[in-house]
């Protein structure tokens, strides 16, 4: 059985798991997260897996108090009252992404925004601090249930999935993150949550603007358009290469030619893959060709995610 009491050893072995880039569900006050290493995208990417996650949606930074997170993020001045005034707690913010930040491209699906938050909860916060690391911490549920209020729902939902469970007894909440797009002067409200939106405005003596309401902010974030897209147009189960194409490569069974190549893993590995994807996309972009092959991936696990996004970057564009 992978829960285990929440004991200060507990959480320093979980705090080495987590930085050897192994998963760890641990208690927020919001929900359980499954949390890994957000500056390491194999971590991130088996995030991913062990959640079935169709998608490569942006993911939440957890880190352990302002200071870290100004490291990740570039604070607007909303975004410091916000912080301050609700931090520790189930407020995320939506920040620019500072470009000294070690967050690898996967925690943020390759948007140049963050979404970060500093968690209010006793082991939470021992975690964050003896990782000493920034972690993506999803609810701990496979894709498409309920978020777990208990470690025993980890369990039952992920099983061997995630190697340690920490136990910290029932959330206090079981509603997710409040989530604030804080980038601007106004805030908008892209998820409501555990903090009210009426809450934020009296701290703030502000109204919110509703996502819906803002025209140009996509509602649910994992949406396309605000995804890094290549400029490249993208052909997909490519098998051989044409005159004039880069390759992005699966496998080993790689076709021969001369121009630009980056393989996404040569032995395979789905995980690596995805790992890789966000940056291999752009260094292909940045090479100036117009045309990018694609080997075909299989559509298990993560590859599941993958197809996904470069379905999205394949699709016709206007
Ligand atoms: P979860 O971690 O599953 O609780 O959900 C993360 C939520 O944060 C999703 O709704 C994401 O779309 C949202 N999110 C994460 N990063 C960003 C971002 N950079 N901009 C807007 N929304 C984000
Ligand atoms: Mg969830």
């Amino acid at each position: 059985m992978a829960i285990v009491k929440a004991t200060e050893g507990a959480i320093r072995v979980a705090a080495e798991h987590v930085r050897e880039g192994q998963l760890v569900a641990f208690p927020t006050e919001t929900v359980y997260g499954l949390g890994g290493d957000s500056t390491n995208g194999k971590a991130v990417a088996a995030i991913f897996e062990a959640k079935a996650r169709p998608r490569f949606n942006p993911l939440i930074v957890h880190v352990a108090d302002i200071a870290n997170a100004k490291t990740h993020a570039e604070f607007t001045p909303l975004g410091l009252r916000l912080a301050e005034a609700f931090w520790p707690g189930p407020l995320t913010l939506v920040l620019r992404r500072r470009a000294e930040s070690d967050l690898c491209d996967l925690t943020s699906a390759g948007l140049e925004t963050i979404a970060i938050r500093v968690p209010d909860h006793p082991i939470a916060q021992a975690l964050l601090k003896a990782a000493g690391l920034p972690l993506a911490a999803p609810s701990a549920n496979r894709s498409g249930r309920v978020s777990p209020t208990q470690a025993a729902h980890v369990h039952i939902d992920l099983g061997e999935r995630v190697g340690l469970i920490l136990d910290g007894g029932p959330t206090a909440h079981g509603l997710e993150s409040t989530i604030i797009d804080a980038t601007g002067e106004a805030p908008v409200l892209l998820r409501t949550g555990a903090v009210p939106a009426e809450t934020i405005e009296s701290v703030l003596g502000q109204s919110i603007i509703r996502a819906a309401e803002a025209g140009d902010k996509p509602q649910s974030p994992g949406q396309l358009a605000s995804h890094y897209a290549p400029e490249a147009r993208v052909r997909l189960g490519a098998i051989d290469v044409h005159e004039g194409e880069a390759l992005l490569a699966f496998g080993s069974d790689v076709p021969a030619t001369a121009g630009p190549m980056i393989n996404l893993s040569a032995t395979g590995d789905l995980i690596e893959a995805a790992a890789n994807l966000f940056a291999a996309l752009r260094a292909l972009d940045q090479t100036g060709t117009d045309r990018i092959a694609v080997m075909p991936i299989p559509e298990n696990g993560v590859g599941e995610a993958i197809n996904d996004r470069l379905r999205r970057a394949a699709a016709p564009r206007s």
